[in-house]
């Protein structure tokens, strides 16, 4: 039998009659948390026992949770075939005030989702890659991230939520299965999540880049780059062989985007690998004539790791050159970093649990 949530609403209308049931059904599941067709009361009897025949409702279970001092949550999912991802939720900014009391901002949260039980890419600084690749995920698994970590944390269903696809595994070697979930995610009768607060992070994929432009989606793109030579992005990314830092930069350039945002470059800060002002430099001129922000990330170290995690000088230096220079450049705050949720670095992690 068929994961319901693995539909999308046009898809599920055509199996329906009539079509407009579709537009319950996805309410129930996305909007009403229904674990069973019985609950649709609002379905005819006769229809509820038709999907009950046809369709399960399956959301992955949560068997363990890690509560960072940050706020921040690390998920161990587990999938029906008895393989476990990783999500994270990470509470954003907190809700505003105004004098009287009123909520004048709510408070926002972010899940990072898996899209895949391992990963092809293998980079060298990365425990996913390490684990090598199970499988892909269906787009219901991606889906059921969130709804079960919406669910667990009593999310209501107007409360903003965004969506970064950073987890376990490389997006765009999934991309029929993300793209489907991307489209599900942001349909209006479920969870409502704009492609606009929807980010696909990628190690580089060139031509899968420019197919996901194709398609049009209005996702945001991240672009995982952590090296400005080519010689260095080998080392540390074996992908580059195939699609080097000028192949990428020149798909990014044809990424179509929404005028007021940015293309995301992430920038994995490794000690005297490539914290020097010198990297910074070459950055500036590689992004040159992109609208793109930067995002540098702190190395965070790990048993058998050769990396080391750099000085908060260098970081910052690195920053203040970008930010001098006219390239917009954040540092992502180690969320979570003493349950090592840091995304992407999950995977070690989630097989000592489920031992
Ligand atoms: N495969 C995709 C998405 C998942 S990885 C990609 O590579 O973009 C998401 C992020 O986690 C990447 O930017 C990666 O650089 C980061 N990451 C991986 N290992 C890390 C580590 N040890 N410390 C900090 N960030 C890490
Ligand atoms: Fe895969 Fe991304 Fe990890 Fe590289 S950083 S191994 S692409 S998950």
């Amino acid at each position: 039998m068929e994961n319901i949530l693995n539909l999308r609403r046009e898809e599920l209308a055509k199996e329906i009659s009539p079509k407009f049931r579709a537009d319950q059904i996805f309410q129930w599941i996305y909007q009403k948390g229904a674990k069973e067709f019985e609950e649709m009361t609002n379905l005819p009897k006769k229809l509820r026992k038709e999907l009950a025949e046809r369709f399960t409702i399956e959301v992955p279970r949560i068997l363990n949770v890690e509560v960072s001092r940050d706020g921040s949550k690390k998920y161990l999912l587990g999938l029906e075939d008895g393989h476990t991802v990783e999500s994270v939720l990470l509470p954003m900014k907190g809700e505003e005030r105004n004098e009287k009391g009123e909520i004048i901002r709510e408070a926002r949260y972010t899940v990072c989702v898996s899209s895949q039980v391992g990963c092809k890419v293998g980079c060298a600084f990365c425990l996913t890659g390490k684990g090598g690749f199970v499988r892909n995920l269906t787009p219901a698994e991606i889906v059921g991230q969130v709804v079960a970590i919406r669910e667990d944390n009593g999310i209501p269903q107007n409360r903003r939520v965004n969506i970064v696809y950073m987890g376990m595994g490389e997006p765009l070697d999934n991309l029929e299965n993300v793209a489907k979930a991307v489209t599900i995610f942001s349909d209006p009768y479920g969870l409502s999540i704009s492609p606009r607060r929807q980010t696909i992070s990628t190690s580089g994929l060139a031509p899968k880049i420019r197919k996901l432009g194709e398609m049009d989606l209005g996702v945001l793109l991240a672009i995982s780059l952590h090296a400005v030579d080519d010689k260095l992005r080998e080392r540390l990314m074996p992908i580059n062989k195939a699609y080097n830092i000028e192949s990428i930069i020149e798909a990014v350039k044809e990424f179509p985007i929404d005028q007021r945002k940015r293309v995301m470059f992430e920038y994995l800060v490794i000690k005297d690998l490539n914290d020097d002002l010198k990297s910074a430099k070459r950055l500036v001129k590689l992004l040159n004539g992109i609208k793109a922000k930067v995002n540098l990330i702190y190395f965070n170290p790990y048993p058998g790791t050769p990396f080391q995690r750099p000085s908060e000088e260098r970081v910052r230096a690195f920053q203040r050159y970008l930010l001098d220079h006219g390239v917009l450049c954040t540092i992502r705050e180690s969320k979570g970093l003493d349950i090592s949720a840091a995304c992407g670095q999950l995977k070690e992690r989630s097989s000592e649990c489920s031992l």
